[in-house]
């Protein structure tokens, strides 16, 4: 399965929506690079002039003011050029940038479960690869195609007003551009795409690989990820090695279609002038203008050639925010703070469930640990109860509410999951904590990181809360960064907690000291613990026996051992461990 791809009607109202936005900025932007353009114009026509005043005998003044004339031009285009150069970059930042917030709204939204179907490779690929691809056309792109197709139009006006007859030189371009342009025109898109989506599977291939690369070890799937690794570049190669036959056909049909016309005009305007029909100063002119032209429609075409690119990427970054929403905000507030279980199941593969019709209530305040073989079902009925995915059959409320029909905001002030994974964000201090609450003061933030027992070393962080962290910053460690989670989960303050195997990954001693942190942030709050250790069961006020996506189970500690089942058996082989 892969992420959607928006189409081109999508594609196209999206880039009008943008260009409407900017709208006043853009015609500011392509107002001033066409007084550049007018003021380039001045160059080829000032040369034809003094070519005609220096073939009829002139004055050296009249030498001397037309250089004069030439500079002033040449000082004007040029600031005008720059100035333009300048604001279409700023203008191209603009767009850019709210492109790409855009997209990582989408992105940080997307149901967790069609990311976990598609792979991260895709992902990975749209928010790298294909973002790279936009972010040049839109930065650069657009604004230069703005300015050459004025130029263009400019430059074909003033050479019909400097002499019709030799412009038809002109027209010899289009029999050559034509048939090149159409020929490429057919065949771009469909290798475009074709080419991105190779790429996002080579991506698919080395990441998935890298991020799990002890399981390859331990599987000695080594060969194997190889093998679909070089079959990916393969196919990347074989693809990308078409699209360039494409632009091998399209650039030098560019530039001879385009330099074609400047031989012609030279030819074609000395017969006219042997006939008597055009001075030698117009035909110079022409001629200059055939050459600026040159440069103006090979790099309109060579745009043209970026911008399909980047329409292919475009519509595999928008793709993203067609994935459909895996939840419907909007229905009942919570009444109360129970969570339910009903009759949940569960398929990670469509037909194939893991879950078997769940039930379970679980009781305020209480501490519910769940224990059971791996692979059982107990981190995917955690997800289930945590709101993270929905489930495939049955439901899953809180407080008659069903989890997937509150806001994400309203959700995790309600239920959240905690586990072994924490991601240290890069920015500061501050800003990791103010993912759980983007409103949280300095003072709530202290409190919280108090709480967890992280006060003492942030604050001896060289800027406190402001300290930079993260890759390529201050790095924490990863007792550190357990407690910054647990201090974000204060900031949520969500009356329900499921905890995975929270602290099994930290050293013994990071562990003891982690586990008063946890304590801290559990103390009022209902736990569903994950249990892998018997003793986190022992302490809990009822323990669930999960076995093969059932509940087989259910009571405290003392009532299972007594009941002689599969708790017991459980129980008791640990002890004697
Ligand atoms: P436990 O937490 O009890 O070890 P899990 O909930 O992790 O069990 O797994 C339950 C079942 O679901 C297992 O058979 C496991 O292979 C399968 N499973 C878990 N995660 C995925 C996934 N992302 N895709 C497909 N199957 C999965």
């Amino acid at each position: 399965m892969r992420l959607p791809l928006a189409d081109r009607r999508t594609v196209g109202a999206y880039a009008r929506r943008l260009l409407t936005q900017y709208r006043v900025p853009l015609t500011a932007v392509v107002g001033i690079q066409a007084l550049g353009a007018v003021a380039a114009l001045a160059v080829p026509w000032l040369v034809g002039f003094l070519v005609d005043e220096v073939t009829a005998g002139t004055t050296m003044e009249v030498v001397t003011r037309t250089g004069l004339l030439l500079t002033l031009a040449l000082v004007l285009q040029t600031l005008l050029v720059g100035i333009g150069d300048r604001q279409s970059r700023v203008l191209g930042e603009n767009i850019f940038a709210q492109l790409r917030e855009e997209f990582m709204r989408t992105v940080t939204h997307l149901p967790l479960s069609t990311v976990e179907r598609a792979g991260s490779g895709d992902l990975l690929g749209r928010t790298t690869n294909d973002v790279d691809r936009v972010q040049w056309a839109v930065r650069f792109g657009v604004p230069r195609v703005l300015v050459q197709a004025v130029t263009v139009v400019l430059v074909l006006g003033a050479a019909v007003l400097a002499s019709p007859l030799t412009a038809l030189a002109m027209l010899v371009s289009i029999p050559v551009l034509y048939p090149v342009a159409r020929w490429y025109m057919k065949r771009y898109a469909a290798a475009y795409a074709k080419s991105s989506e190779a790429w996002a599977a080579v991506n698919g291939e080395i990441t998935e690989t890298v991020e799990h690369a002890a399981t390859v070890d331990a599987l000695a799937l080594g060969g194997r990820r190889r093998r679909r690794m070089r079959a990916a570049v393969q196919e990347s190669w074989e693809r990308e090695d078409y699209t360039l036959l494409l632009r091998a056909v399209l650039f030098p049909g560019i530039t001879f279609g385009s330099v074609l016309p400047t031989a012609v005009a030279v030819v074609w305007g000395g017969w006219l002038v042997s006939q008597g029909w055009a001075t030698l100063g117009q035909v110079s002119t022409v001629a200059l203008y055939t050459v600026q032209i040159t440069g103006s429609m090979a790099e309109l075409l060579m745009w043209m050639d970026e911008i399909q690119v980047a329409g292919a990427s475009f519509s595999r970054i928008l793709g993203v925010s067609e994935v459909p929403s895996d939840r419907t905000p909007g229905g009942p507030e919570p009444t109360d703070s129970a969570i339910r279980a009903r009759d949940v199941r569960y398929a990670y593969i469509e037909g194939r469930d893991v879950l078997h019709d769940v039930s379970l209530d679980i009781v305020p305040g209480e501490r519910l640990a769940m224990v059971g073989p791996s692979g059982a079902g107990k981190s995917t009925f955690g997800r289930m109860i945590a709101g993270i995915h929905p489930p495939t059959g049955g439901r899953v409320t809180v407080g008659g509410a069903n989890l997937v029909d509150l806001t994400e905001e309203r959700l995790r002030t309600e239920v959240a999951l905690v586990t072994q994974e924490h991601h240290v964000f890069v920015g500061t201090l501050a800003d990791n904590l103010r993912l759980a609450r983007h409103d949280a003061t300095d003072t709530e933030m202290r409190e919280a990181l108090a709480m967890v027992d992280a006060l003492g070393w942030s604050e001896a962080l060289a800027d406190g809360l402001e300290t930079k962290v993260g890759s390529g910053a201050v790095t924490l460690t990863p007792a550190q960064a357990q407690q910054l989670a647990l201090a974000r989960l204060v900031l949520l303050d969500p009356h329900t907690l499921v905890l995975d195997e929270a602290t099994s990954l930290i050293d013994p001693t990071a562990a003891r000291h982690l586990e008063q942190s946890l304590g801290a942030v559990l103390t009022g709050r209902t736990v569903v613990a994950i249990a892998h250790r018997l003793h986190t069961a022992h302490d809990a006020d009822r323990v669930a026996v999960m076995e093969n996506g059932r509940i087989v189970e259910l009571g405290s500690h003392e009532e299972l051992v007594r009941a002689g089942g599969e708790y017991a058996a459980l129980w008791e082989s640990w002890q004697s461990e």
